[in-house]
């Protein structure tokens, strides 16, 4: 674990810290990406300044103030902030404990309020059965945007590659997403005759230069933190370079539909896209379901495993969030239940370092996973 971070070259990462902090960009770094993205998922791709800007570019594209759009009831708010930026109204599906999933009988019951789309997410990239879910949709005029955070390079069990069925697909390249570069993102659309966006390759402005410093300057930072968590002055430093905005917390990166990403990043994503492609690993964490999360967590970080970043505390993570969003317990007990047991752990980790880890996770197990 210590050795791992050594230096802040985070080996194993799908990018190093270093990498990020020297890349240069370039222009035509922007417009191959942009032509890649458009090529492999078939529409016409537009670079944001993260996944959620993404989100929001392609539901005002297809939808209109007021409209009901079905999300999973286990995700991040990044999601109900792009639905509620868009003027749409989020309706959550509960989950099965299986995947982390909706699937048709939970989107039965709340396809009653009249939504009229809705957004995949293959939670942690897990696929949900995308077959039925195709079908259900079109039996309800229910349009399908694929949200790819988690999961992009992810097949389906039909064999179909995530982000190829719906009419529009988005992806973040924000912090631990399955490609990672700090911030940043893009949304394609795919179908431009429903589409009531006149011309989708709006040019979206650069990012402010503060914005770019200090995602370049991220996984450095973070790394020279975790280099200091023996002294115990990892949360304390973290939290100091929280407060003086030299570090900004991803939920809290701000949804802005006139920036793009930047131009190292649209480079480095590149280099992942073209990474995930050969290596097909796009799935981005493996979860368990525990008693007394709090007393496995610490046990966990006595041994050196920090995963209190996890995905999800609450059904619509983080914490600071939640209340803001009323989100409807009784209806969703599952997410509401798996938010209460999940710790997930992060797949750039080495198998064998994470041995000690699996020990212990598994003597909080509520019950024995296949
Ligand atoms: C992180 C995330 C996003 C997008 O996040 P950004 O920070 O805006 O890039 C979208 N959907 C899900 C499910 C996520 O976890």
């Amino acid at each position: 674990m210590k050795r791992h971070y050594f230096l802040g070259l985070a080996a194993g990462r799908k990018i190093g810290a270093a990498r990020q902090l020297f890349a240069i960009g370039r222009k035509k770094h922007l417009v191959e990406l942009e032509k890649t993205l458009s090529k492999h998922y078939d529409g016409t791709a537009i670079l944001c300044k993260n996944g959620r800007s993404g989100l929001a570019i392609a539901l005002e594209s297809y939808f209109k103030k007021g409209d009901g759009i079905i999300i999973n009831a286990f995700t991040c708010y990044a999601v109900v902030e792009a639905i509620e930026t868009a003027g749409c109204v989020p309706i959550y599906a509960d989950i099965s404990k299986e995947d982390l999933n909706f699937n048709v009988a939970t989107l039965k019951k709340v396809n009653k309020k009249g939504a009229k789309g809705i957004i995949i997410q293959n939670t942690l990239g897990n696929p949900v059965d995308i077959v039925e879910i195709e079908k259900f949709a079109k039996n309800n005029g229910l349009l399908i945007i694929e949200d790819l955070a988690h999961c992009a390079g992810v097949r389906y069990p039909d064999r179909r590659e995530v982000g190829t069925v719906g009419v529009a697909t988005a992806l973040s390249f924000g912090k631990d997403k399955s490609i990672d570069t700090t911030s940043g993102g893009a949304v394609i659309i795919r179908n431009t005759e429903s589409s009531n966006r006149e011309t989708p390759s709006v040019r979206l402005s650069s990012p402010k230069f503060c914005d770019s410093a200090r995602a370049r300057w991220y996984p450095t930072l973070a790394a020279w933190c975790r280099g200091l968590a023996r002294l115990h002055l990892c949360g304390a430093l973290m939290r100091l370079f929280v407060k003086i905005h030299f570090v900004e917390k991803s939920a809290d990166n701000k949804l802005d539909i006139s920036k793009r990403c930047t131009k190292w990043q649209a480079k480095l994503a590149l280099e992942q896209i073209k990474d995930l492609r050969r290596t097909g690993e796009g799935k981005i964490r493996d979860f368990y379901l525990v008693n007394d999360r709090d007393k496995c967590l610490k046990e966990l970080k006595k041994a050196g495993f920090h995963f209190d970043g996890f995905w999800y505390e609450r059904p619509i993570s983080p914490e600071r969030y939640y209340k803001k969003v009323h989100f409807p317990e009784k209806e969703c007990p599952m997410a509401t239940e798996v938010a209460a047991q999940i710790i997930n752990v992060p797949r750039y980790y080495p198998r064998t370092k994470l041995k000690k880890a699996y020990k212990i996770i598994k003597s909080y197990l509520v019950e024995e996973k296949k």
